[in-house]
């Protein structure tokens, strides 16, 4: 009951090669009965159990959603609770979000009830703690404290920076450098238009807008102040060489932009189909700096920093990550094609790195964490029989199969 899809063609592998975890997300999803019972095929109950017992730990509350459906003596909130990011104090705000928002799965109101959407925008405001931390975030519920200003900021190079608001903390600053020269190299250029925004000079913005626009107009794109991403240091608003800043995502430098800025660590912070999250217009052009590891992370799984902070950082004190796996047997590849499978990682949301036996990095060209499935393309990967490994970062390795690469 594994799926394993070879360029786009669907197999239904059996048992050979038994990753209990990738099994989850198919046999539960598939195999519900018309009485909502889940039935397992072809499965020992030993499996069964082992599979329920994944799922309730796994991060995908899709999967949580459907066990609760077969099992109608658990109480309603149960599936929010097996939710990573689910934060007990807010319980019966995420009872009353989901009576307001009956269509949302409960990985979704956990997620949007830890951001703060069932409050009114600029309502339940609170101080965030560390500004300085590369994952600040400023939104219409988090504010930074009162007269912040970051210590180590620097102008841009003047070969990057057509704007006078033209300073951004060090480690942004070096990183946009680099993704300029880069992007050039390519063909592409990038200029900052607008990057650190002290708190006055947002006041006098964000008032100039409401008088045009009026304050529901204005918020819709503009920022209160002390809520101002730019006020962090860590944001630019960039252009190309010939359109204005709002139409960036018209050029030819976003269609690169999009799938690149995050290998320097920077994201599109108000991304498309984001604005009920964000509470923001699309903006294209709006890049903030997490850091490398955070971007791609954000990048890969789709997300908004807003979503990340509130699944990844509602408890500190997240489980070891860890991929429960049988001993499969051996996988052959070929040279050259692209592999999807599927696997749930227990205890905690997040990308794994995959490696042969020598080391070499197996690429990764997607990964979507709703059904936790992974497109590995096996290219340049030398012939013959080795180990596949998940990594998580900082963690020990974890031997996935045996794989044989044909030439
Ligand atoms: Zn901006």
């Amino acid at each position: 009951m594994i799926r394993f899809d070879v360029e786009g063609e669907t197999q239904d592998m059996n048992n050979k090669w038994m990753l209990l975890p990738l099994a989850a997300a198919l046999l539960l999803t598939s195999c519900q009965s018309a009485s909502g019972a889940v039935i397992y095929h072809n499965q020992s109950l030993a499996l069964a159990e082992r599979v329920e017992q994944t799922v309730r730990k796994s991060t995908e509350i899709q999967l949580s959603a459907n066990l609760g459906t077969g099992n109608p003596d658990a109480p309603e909130q149960e599936a929010f609770s097996s939710c990573l990011h689910f934060v007990e104090a807010n319980r019966e705000r995420y009872l009353l979000y989901q009576e307001a928002h009956p269509d949302l799965s409960e990985w979704d109101i956990v997620t949007q009830v830890n951001i703060g959407l069932d409050h009114p925008y600029y309502t339940n405001v609170q101080t965030v703690s560390d500004p300085n931390s590369l994952l600040v975030l400023c939104n219409k519920y988090w504010k930074l404290p009162d007269g912040y200003e970051p210590s180590d900021l620097r102008k841009l190079s003047s070969k990057v920076a057509v704007g006078s608001a033209n300073q951004m903390r060090a480690e942004a600053a070096d990183a946009f450098e680099r993704l300029c020269a880069d992007a050039k190299k390519e063909g592409y250029t990038i200029f900052a238009q607008s990057a650190y925004r002290s708190y006055s000079r947002q006041v006098s913005l964000y008032n100039q807008y409401a008088a045009r626009d009026g304050v529901e107009g204005a918020d819709t794109y503009s920022s209160r102040a002390g809520h101002s991403d730019h006020q962090t240091g860590l944001v630019v608003d960039v252009k190309n060489a010939s359109l204005p800043y709002n139409r960036f995502g018209e050029t030819a430098e976003y269609q690169w932009a999009k799938d690149n800025i995050h290998k320097y660590g920077f994201i599109i912070h108000y991304p498309p189909g984001k604005e009920g999250i964000t509470g923001y217009q699309t903006e294209e052009w709006h890049w903030r700096y997490v850091g490398q590891k955070a971007a791609t992370e954000i990048y890969n799984l789709g997300l908004t920093l807003d979503e990340y902070c509130a699944i990844f950082l509602a408890n500190s004190s997240d489980e070891i990550p860890s991929l429960l796996s049988d001993t499969p047997d051996a996988l052959t590849l070929s040279q050259g094609s692209s592999y999807t499978f599927s696997f749930q990682p227990a205890g905690a949301l997040a990308v794994p790195t995959f490696t042969t036996g020598d080391g070499t990095i197996v690429t990764t060209s997607g990964f979507q964490y709703r059904s936790g499935s992974y497109l590995l393309s096996v290219q340049g990967l030398a012939p013959g029989s080795t180990n596949l490994y998940a990594t998580f970062d900082g963690q020990a390795p974890i031997r996935l199969c045996s794989i044989t690469v044909r030439a």
